[in-house]
Formats: structure tokens, C-alpha cells, sequence
């Protein structure tokens, strides 16, 4: 077992993988921009080193920066958490040229996987359905563009290959709109993922967000951990998730978690992974893989007793998992909402110093965080401070310990989205469970304040 990990991130996820480390008796070392200077894990820290001012382009996006923290402390391997360079095959490439572990799947995995387009040949041909959509990456030509279009039908749906958080995207209605719509998705995709591919695929109009964790080792074992449903978005982005997911028979979830396995067996992946599917009238199609921890995964471990980033950095190590497909039994439901630093009505973030924070607590209860009374939240990354996670052995209970939790929750001195957790748990659509990826949006142009 390594003896000393560096953690390239920030945020609630630098600090669950310290405490990960903790358990596993190592040395972890962290890193900091200039805005993170007073960031619990910091002060946690046995090591911390600065590497460089508050811009992520120069801090956290900074490879050769974080590389030489590495070699300066000793460390042995380097998590990439969520986010930043967790899914760039060169940063991999480079930590394990300059003799590092990567903790995460090859450079090669990474690099088909990451990219939406090869992603998607990749599972067609391991037998994973696919949304259906253009045979790759969209020509130039519009005559072409258009014809694609027609044969899948409209709406479709406009995606960089290189997207990620749900940036990249565009919904196309009608003909008359497509090639400007086409044009300007690749625009924004060069000049936010430098890469200006993009792809076409049908716009489902009522699925739901399944998602499939797998987990592998470097011996070709892999399993899966059952499913999370994050159907709960605004502008693509996850705002609640769950598992399991509601009404969705335990045999349909079995079967697709098995040929996700049967894919990672086959491409010969290995760490964490998901694999992120729209579920509609009983079907999946694979949409894209993540390659890495994802911020939901506390659902996943609430149920399955099995700790994700600890056996991240046990297969990364070189260890076997420590159980088979057989072991894996889900127990109960759990429920995660993201906190949010923004205005709970027009989402604006909302940085600042908090002036108190009391979090909440009790049987089933989790907290993933790295706030406290007095930090103070710099303006320059991602607006999520923490998420709230409950278990319960029903999904009813698990609403009422989220209520009861959200309920306990005090953060003052600046805003979050509690208030509109609030009210989702009590929302008697979202209470019977099901709802669709368009839910929430529709919810939010009909909600009174
Ligand atoms: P990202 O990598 O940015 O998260 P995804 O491909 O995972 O992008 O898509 C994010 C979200 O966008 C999905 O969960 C879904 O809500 C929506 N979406 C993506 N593709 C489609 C599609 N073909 N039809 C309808 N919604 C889609």
C-alpha cells in the first residue's frame, strides 16, 4: 500500500479523500491555491503545498505545478478527485511518466472514454445500447448536417464530444435552426474543451437519469454497484440523487449493470467508474462515462456499505477488490442534495464569508463538507459547499430524515439552496419518486415565492 498520496483537488472531495486516507494509515498531502489557503483539509493537514494564485488555470489546472508538489513531498501517488484534471489523459500520462501512480483508469481508458464520441463506439460494441444519433462526430457540411437530423428525427440534441458538466449542449427543434445551432455548439466546444467536435443524438422528451457505478481492479475483476438515479437537474446539472432508483425492477438494473461490467472487462478499465444512462419506457441508452469518483457517490456507498475511495486507492495500489459481485447486497435508500452557494430562486452564486454553519446529524445522517462558522467561500470555483446525505432502510424514511436534516441545517452570512431542497422534499411528485431529467426545470417555471 502507498505510504503517501498527493490530492490534486479542493473542496468537500480533497477532504473526503483525506479522510479516506486517514483510514487506510496514509500520509496525505494537499494542495492549495492561494483562495484556499484557509480551507479545513489545509489546516488538517499533515503536508500542504501551495501551488499557485486563485485562477484554477493556475492552480489546480496547473500539471507541472502539481507534479512537482509530488516530487517535493515524496508522495507515491496522486488522486485527481472530481472535476479539473481528473479526466485529462495527458495529466494522467504525465503523472505516471514522471513515476507517479494515477489514481484512476489508464490514459488510454480515460482518453476513449472521455471523449463522447469514442465513447459511445466503444459501448456499441461491447452490446451497451446507445441513444441513438449521428455515426460520430457531425461533417461541416450542412446538406449532411441536415440529413442527419431528419433521419434521427427532431428534437435533437447537440453535444461537444469533450463536454462535461452539463456544458456543450444545445436543443434543436426545427430545420430551420439546426446548422446555426450546429455551428455555434462548436464555437463554445473549442473554446471550452479545445476540442470543436460535436455529435447529434435524438432529444429524449421524458427519460430519467440512470446511472451504473462499477468498480475495477488491475486483474480484470469488476463489479457493479447497483444504480443512482439523478433525474433531479437544472441546465443538466445534478442537484439531488438517489438510490436505488424508484420503481425500477432489481433484474433491469442486473442486467445492464452486467454488460457495463462485461464493458470495463473488456477495455480493460480499471478504478472507479460510471457509466450514465437516460432510461426511457423501460429501456437504456448509454449516454457517456465518467472515469472517474463522481460527487454522487455517497448514495451508492450509504447502500452497499462499500467505500468508493477507499478501494480507489486500493486497486490503484495494485490490491484485488476485496469482494465479488455476489457480496454486493443494497440495503435501504439513500438520498443526497448538493448545497449550493447561490440565491435559492435565481441561482446566482452567493461567495462569501459564512457566519455560521451548523450542520446536521442523527441516525442515517451524513455530511460531506469542508466548511465551518467563519471560512469564507472564494468566488473563483465551482458554487457547491457540501452535500447533505441520508439513509434510511425505506425511501420514505430516507424523505423524512432529509427533511429532518435540511430542517437542522443553518448557513448564514451568505446563500444557499437549502430553501429549495425544502421544498423539493416536499413536493408530492418528487415524493412518489420516478420523475423525469425535466422535471425539476418545469417545477421551477410554475414555483411560487
Ligand atoms: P455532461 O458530460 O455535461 O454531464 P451528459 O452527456 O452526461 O453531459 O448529459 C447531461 C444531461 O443532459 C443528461 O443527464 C440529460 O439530462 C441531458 N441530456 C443529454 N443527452 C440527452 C438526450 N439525448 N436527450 C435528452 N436529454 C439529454
Amino acid at each position: 500500500m502507498f505510504k503517501k498520496i498527493l490530492v490534486a483537488n479542493r473542496g468537500e472531495i480533497a477532504l473526503r479523500i483525506q479522510r479516506a486516507c486517514r483510514e487506510l494509515g496514509i500520509k496525505a498531502v494537499m494542495v492549495y491555491s492561494e483562495a484556499d489557503r484557509e480551507a479545513k483539509y489545509v489546516k488538517l493537514a499533515e503536508e500542504a503545498v501551495c501551488i499557485g494564485p486563485a485562477p484554477s488555470g493556475l492552480s489546480y489546472l496547473n500539471m507541472p505545478a502539481i507534479i512537482s508538489a509530488a516530487e517535493v513531498t515524496d508522495s507515491e501517488a496522486i488522486h485527481p478527485g472530481y472535476g479539473f484534471l481528473s479526466e485529462n489523459a495527458g495529466f494522467a500520462e504525465r503523472v505516471e511518466k514522471s513515476g507517479f501512480q494515477f489514481i484512476g483508469p489508464t490514459p488510454e481508458s480515460i482518453r476513449i472514454m472521455g471523449d463522447k464520441v469514442s465513447a459511445k463506439q466503444a459501448m456499441i460494441k461491447a452490446g451497451v445500447p446507445c441513444v441513438p444519433g449521428s455515426d460520430g462526430e457531425l461533417p461541416d457540411d450542412p446538406v449532411q448536417i441536415r440529413r442527419i437530423a431528419k433521419a434521427i428525427g427532431y428534437p435533437v440534441i447537440i453535444k461537444a464530444a469533450g463536454g462535461g458538466g452539463g456544458r456543450g449542449m444545445r436543443v434543436v427543434h426545427t430545420e430551420a435552426a439546426l446548422v446555426n445551432a450546429v455551428a455555434m455548439t462548436k464555437a463554445e466546444a473549442g473554446a471550452a474543451f479545445g476540442n470543436p467536435a460535436v455529435y447529434m443524438e435524438k432529444f429524449l422528451q421524458n427519460p430519467r437519469h440512470i446511472e451504473i457505478q462499477i468498480l475495477a481492479d488491475k486483474h480484470r475483476n469488476a463489479v457493479y454497484l447497483g444504480e443512482r438515479d439523478c433525474s433531479m437537474q437544472r441546465r443538466h446539472q445534478k442537484i439531488i440523487e438517489e438510490a436505488p432508483a424508484p420503481g425500477i425492477a432489481r433484474k433491469t438494473i442486473d442486467r445492464i449493470g452486467e454488460r457495463c461490467v462485461t464493458a470495463c472487462k473488456r477495455i480493460g478499465y480499471r478504478g472507479a467508474g460510471t457509466f450514465e444512462f437516460l432510461y426511457e419506457d423501460g429501456e437504456f441508452y448509454f449516454i457517456e462515462m465518467n472515469t472517474r469518483v463522481q460527487v454522487e457517490h455517497p448514495v451508492t456507498e450509504m447502500i452497499t456499505g462499500v467505500d468508493i475511495v477507499k478501494t480507489q486507492i486500493m486497486v490503484a495500489a495494485g490490491e484485488k477488490l476485496p469482494f465479488t459481485q455476489r457480496q454486493i447486497e443494497i440495503r435501504g435508500h439513500a438520498i443526497e442534495c448538493r448545497v449550493n452557494a447561490e440565491d435559492p430562486y435565481k441561482f446566482v452564486p452567493s461567495p462569501g464569508r459564512i457566519t455560521m454553519w451548523h450542520p446536521p446529524g442523527g441516525p442515517g445522517v451524513r455530511v460531506d463538507s469542508h466548511i465551518y462558522t467563519n471560512y469564507f467561500v472564494p468566488p473563483n470555483y465551482d458554487s457547491m459547499i457540501g452535500k447533505i446525505i441520508v439513509h434510511g432502510d425505506t425511501r420514505d424514511q430516507a424523505l423524512a430524515r432529509m427533511r429532518t436534516a435540511l430542517g437542522e441545517t443553518v448557513v448564514e452570512g451568505i446563500n444557499t439552496n437549502i430553501a429549495l431542497h425544502r421544498e423539493l422534499m416536499v413536493d408530492a411528485k418528487f415524493m412518489t419518486g420516478g420523475t423525469n431529467i425535466h422535471y425539476l426545470e418545469e417545477w421551477l417555471s410554475h414555483r411560487e415565492r
